[in-house]
């Protein structure tokens, strides 16, 4: 796409964008005065859908006048919730319903799933993640290893970047795998970072670790509903995400969790077990012995809340009218837009760390500047702007295609050049 560098530009962009209504069905965060913020910050924690509080409304209505009785007689009766958001999720992450669930937590189903696909023995222990993980992420892998009895100095592996590189290469991940593949049980890896953006290629991670007999394992807190990871296609054996990012679910909600077909009907993979994941035909007979359920409905442990599962499908049925196809096609233009927009400011100080290939990105742009400080970050809000500091030079900045718009990015960018040009 060709683009301009024009306050007229960026308006005839959103005048075209066919997803430009989306934006009112969300709450803009505004100031005291009212006016409204520029939210650059939906990888963080996504925005309120306007419709989130009749579905919460519909649900706390139902619990009083039904009690109970509101697990089989509410309007969407509570024992089978979360059965609707898993055909609703499996779209967006690209699976089929019977590899999706929401259960739990994002740091808590990685534990549950390395309970799992984390089996080590003597020879074979191993574990590989990426050098700028998320901090969750590694603590969990960390303690696992302790609680397995390895040292995590001796059995954790990274995949890092070369010297002087940012970006992770996938020829660097097959060596790893060459060198050291045989000691490795399990690679956990953010399918989209955090901190850069980039987005790696699923498909290719997990046919390097299944080469060595690795369980493959993705994160995908960044990554559901940002971008199109195809799971049941990419062939992991499982991933995990949280719902309050690109998800729009609220802040804690609960987290996806994807077990691959090839492994939802092994009723022998350990696991850990409470009444949610045990056969809903016998579930309230109280005395039967346990009978895991098939699929990712397995790795379910309690009565989830229904409460936070509301919010979920608020935002599920959005994704669901619109889909991921035409939200990819925004997201491009719109990260796209941004990106030419920041090239043209000359300036020496600006170094865009995320890959310049769409198709290795999602939404975010991570803007590395020399010399600067958390200043800058708070000079941004100053001009009503948030995104997100990362120390120690790192602004993350995400325009997200549900509720961002084309001119929103052209002034935030006139602001940073504003500050570029002054310090
Ligand atoms: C956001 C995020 C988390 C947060 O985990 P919670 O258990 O939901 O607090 C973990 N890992 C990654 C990669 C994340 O982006």
């Amino acid at each position: 796409m060709q683009y301009q560098n024009s306050l007229a530009f960026a308006k005839q962009l959103d005048q075209e964008d066919s997803l430009a209504f989306l934006r009112n069905e969300f709450h803009i965060p505004r100031d005291t005065k009212g006016k409204e913020w520029s939210y650059f910050t939906g990888n963080s924690l996504g925005l309120q859908p306007k419709t989130t509080q009749k579905y919460l409304q519909q649900e706390l209505d139902d619990w009083a006048n039904l009690g109970v009785e509101g697990h089989f007689e509410a309007k969407n009766p509570w024992l089978h919730y979360h059965e609707d958001l898993s055909v609703k999720m499996a779209k967006i992450v690209g699976a089929k319903p019977i590899e999706v669930t929401i259960a739990n937590t994002l740091t808590v189903n990685l534990h549950l799933l390395m309970v799992s696909f984390y089996q080590p023995t003597k020879t074979k222990y191993k574990i590989l993640i990426e050098s700028d993980a998320f901090p969750s992420d590694r603590y969990a892998v960390e303690s696992q290893l302790k609680f397995h009895g390895f040292d995590p100095a001796e059995s954790l592996v990274e995949w890092k970047p070369r010297n002087g590189e940012t970006l992770l290469r996938i020829e660097d991940l097959e060596q790893i795998i060459q060198n050291q593949g045989d000691e490795i049980a399990l690679l956990l890896i953010g399918g989209l970072n955090y901190y850069t953006g980039q987005f790696l290629d699923l498909k290719k991670i997990a046919t390097i670790g299944h080469s060595k007999n690795c369980f493959v394992g993705i994160d995908l807190a960044h990554g559901a509903g940002n971008i199109q990871p195809n799971l049941n296609d990419s062939n992991v054996d499982f991933a995990a995400w949280c719902t309050y990012k690109y998800l729009n679910s609220g802040p804690g909600s609960l987290g996806g969790i994807f077990i691959h077909e090839k492994h939802a009907y092994n009723k022998d993979l350990p696991r850990f077990a409470g009444w949610w994941n045990h056969n809903k035909k016998t579930r309230f007979n109280m005395r039967e012995p346990f009978d895991v359920m098939e699929g990712a409905e397995g790795w379910q442990l309690s009565n989830p809340p229904i409460l936070s599962m509301a919010a979920i499908k608020a935002s599920l049925d959005i994704f669901d009218k619109i889909g991921m196809d035409l939200l990819r096609e925004k997201s491009i233009r719109l990260t796209g837009f941004m990106e030419f927009l920041l090239h043209q400011i000359d300036s020496d100080k600006i170094n865009i760390i995320t890959p310049k290939n769409p198709l290795e990105r999602g939404c975010q742009i991570s803007i590395q500047v020399k010399n600067a400080d958390k200043d800058l970050h708070k000079k941004l809000s100053q001009h009503h702007i948030i995104t997100d500091w990362r120390e120690p030079d790192v602004i993350r900045c995400t325009p997200v295609p549900m509720y961002n718009s084309f001119e929103e990015v052209y002034e935030m960018v006139s602001v940073f050049k504003e500050l570029m040009n002054e310090e």
